[in-house]
């Protein structure tokens, strides 16, 4: 077992992990651990935009951002978070520009801007054009971008690392401290422990809990998934985001952005219905409302082709050159996976499972916390696997990418300013010893179960049964679906019995993760009997701020016979200037 010591360790090298790494490897020993070589993390695959109120087309400003990120958010969203986020918002983008991001123009030669759902002007009035974007790619070109710059200021990346553990020490009030993480070598099988002041967590969200969905096969949540087994709390779990526009069967994403080019949905009968549920600002409301009117649509019975079962996107009346320039990539995607033709024909689409608006609790300086404000000193979160709470019950488009940049990089400074006075924490007796031995349990075991197939009958319970509508019953069947197959996994094994690139291992630690997860976001809607945002329950569809005006934490309880169990507790919401109100669009 090899160890390393740094200051500063990063798990992961999405948009986030990149960002946080340009700060904190200024100004301490940084090292960047990675289960994916850093392009392939899944901000690669984001298409649309990143927003700012640059105001380069017309009008816009950071308060109205900040209005449209708290309403879009359905009023869970902290709103110290949000302003935060939509001030720095314009340097953000600025600085990737700098870094040499290559965005679409206008004419002039400034950001071209585009429109998006939820981003309106003064306060709802009419949509606004505040998405920054490099055609359909722009993700892509964030990652890209930001790789080149690492590059350049000399970054230590370590590929195909996977984290699998995280180590804690209790100081003397008992309380946690970081003192590094545990990681397994994909090309050796050799298990590595890096000593670090800091530890940064950027691991991505976990689509995967998920049949139909828009996320990488990676996404399976491991960072969540160890500070969850380490007695870290998960905040707001149950709030997770359907994107409206999935290819329809495959889940394959077709950008938002698409819709504000001007894309229109339509039912069976060519109805734009987006007219009857949002008539102010029609498919350009937020991702919650237009999800769930798609399947009121589908339910009600005017739903397309031979099931009833999805609607149309329309793009046949943009003009070629349009989609050419702003859509090319989503296109090709109606074209290879469902053979349709964008420009002629109407794509057949259904919400898909994007986008996890729940994660690790931190504050603004994207400190962990480990109740409602206490800091695990040295411990740092940003990106989807964070909740800091800027998203609410419901992530606006265009707000992540914004998100994992502006967190990523405060990530970055405040960790290295921790490390430039911290100590480093002495390692635990021992420190690979629970990942050893969970490897070893996997790699030797004899049973009879398979990843493939539990991971299956998970990600079908949780599309029948946890998707954009929930209700007592189905949420209980969820429930008891999961806990079958938590007993399962126990006697899951594997194939291959090797060390070397030894991924049929990994995957099943990786169900281990979506497992618990799964659990914990059903356990969070089951507990919360109102609808807001990301969480539709059918049997308690009024928004209720009364009682639930609160984030759903979290925490793994272990008794003395070694049995987990799940307790609920709430956090209070960050309200500076916006009270809750009707949410019209
Ligand atoms: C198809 C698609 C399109 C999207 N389009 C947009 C858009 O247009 N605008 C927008 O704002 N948002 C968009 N989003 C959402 C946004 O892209 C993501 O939320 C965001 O990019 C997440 O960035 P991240 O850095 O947190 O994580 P990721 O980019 O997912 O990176 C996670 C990193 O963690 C690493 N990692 C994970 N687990 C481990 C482990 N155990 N050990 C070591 N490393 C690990 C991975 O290797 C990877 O480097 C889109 C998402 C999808 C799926």
């Amino acid at each position: 077992m090899q160890i390393h010591k740094y200051d500063t360790v990063i798990v992961g090298a999405g948009g986030a992990g990149m960002r946080a790494a340009l700060e904190a490897s200024k100004n301490s020993r940084t090292a960047v651990l990675t289960k994916l070589y850093p392009t392939r993390s899944h901000t690669g695959a984001a298409q649309g935009g990143m927003c700012a109120a640059l105001a380069n087309v017309e009008e816009d400003n950071w308060e109205w951002h900040t209005f449209d990120t708290v309403k879009g958010g359905d009023y869970l969203t902290d709103q110290d978070a949000a302003e935060i986020m939509c001030k720095e918002a314009i340097d953000a983008v600025l600085d990737l520009e700098k870094m040499g991001l290559p965005f679409s123009r206008t004419p002039e030669g400034r950001i071209d801007q585009r429109r998006f759902g939820g981003h309106t002007r003064d306060h709802g009035k009419a949509a606004v054009r505040r998405s920054c974007y490099a055609a359909d790619r722009t993700g892509h070109m964030i990652l890209q971008t930001l790789f080149q710059n690492c590059v350049k200021q000399n970054v230590e990346f370590f590929n195909e690392f996977y984290v699998l553990d995280l180590l804690l020490v209790d100081d003397e009030d008992g309380n946690k401290t970081t003192s590094g993480v545990v990681a397994y070598e994909l090309a050796s099988g050799e298990v590595h422990v890096f000593q670090a002041k800091a530890v940064i967590f950027a691991t991505g969200g976990f689509g995967k809990v998920f049949k139909t969905t828009s996320n990488a096969h990676t996404l399976t949540g491991d960072g969540m998934g160890i500070a969850w087994r380490r007695g870290l709390p998960l905040e707001d779990m149950e709030f997770y985001q359907f994107h409206p526009t999935g290819l329809a069967g495959l889940g394959i994403l077709l950008t938002e952005g698409a819709r504000g080019e001007g894309g229109i949905l339509r039912n069976a009968d060519g109805e734009r219905f987006m007219e009857r549920y949002a008539p102010t600002i029609k498919d350009l409301a937020p991702r919650d409302i237009v999800a769930r009117s798609m399947v009121l649509e589908v339910l009600e019975g005017r739903g397309a082709g031979p099931n009833k079962d999805y609607v149309y996107l329309d793009l046949t009346h943009l003009p070629a050159e349009q989609i050419e320039e702003k859509l090319p990539d989503i296109t090709e995607f109606a074209r290879t996976y469902l053979g349709v033709e964008p420009t002629t024909e109407l794509v057949p689409v259904y919400p898909t499972a994007h986008y996890a608006m729940g994660g690790i609790p931190t504050n603004v300086e994207a400190e962990v916390l480990s109740d409602n404000e206490t800091v695990v000193p040295g411990l740092y979160a940003a990106g989807e696997v964070a909740c800091v709470s800027v998203h609410g019950s419901n992530r606006l488009g265009t707000n992540s990418l914004l998100d994992i940049n502006v967190f990523g990089r405060r990530a970055g400074i405040a960790a290295a300013k921790y490390a430039a006075t911290a100590d480093f924490v002495e390692l635990p007796e021992n420190p690979a010893a629970d990942v050893v031995a969970l490897l070893e349990r996997l790699r030797d075991s004899d049973g009879t179960e398979r990843v493939a197939a539990i991971r299956a009958e998970m990600q079908e319970t949780m599309d029948a049964n946890a998707g954009v509508y929930r209700t007592e019953e189905t949420l209980k069947q969820a429930a008891a679906d999961i806990k079958a197959l938590q007993k399962r996994y126990a006697n899951v094994s594997i194939q291959d019995k090797g060390k070397r690139f030894n991924t049929d291992l990994l995957e099943a630690v990786e169900l281990g993760f979506l497992l618990d997860l799964a659990e914990v976001l059903v356990a969070g809607a089951q507990n919360r009997k109102e609808s807001r945002g990301g969480h539709a329950r059918e049997d308690y569809q009024a928004r209720d701020d009364a009682n639930y005006m609160k984030h759903t934490m979290a925490y793994r309880e272990v008794d003395a016979n070694g049995d987990v169990s799940i307790r609920l507790d709430w956090k209070p919401v960050v309200v500076t200037r916006y009270q809750p109100m009707e949410r019209k669009y």
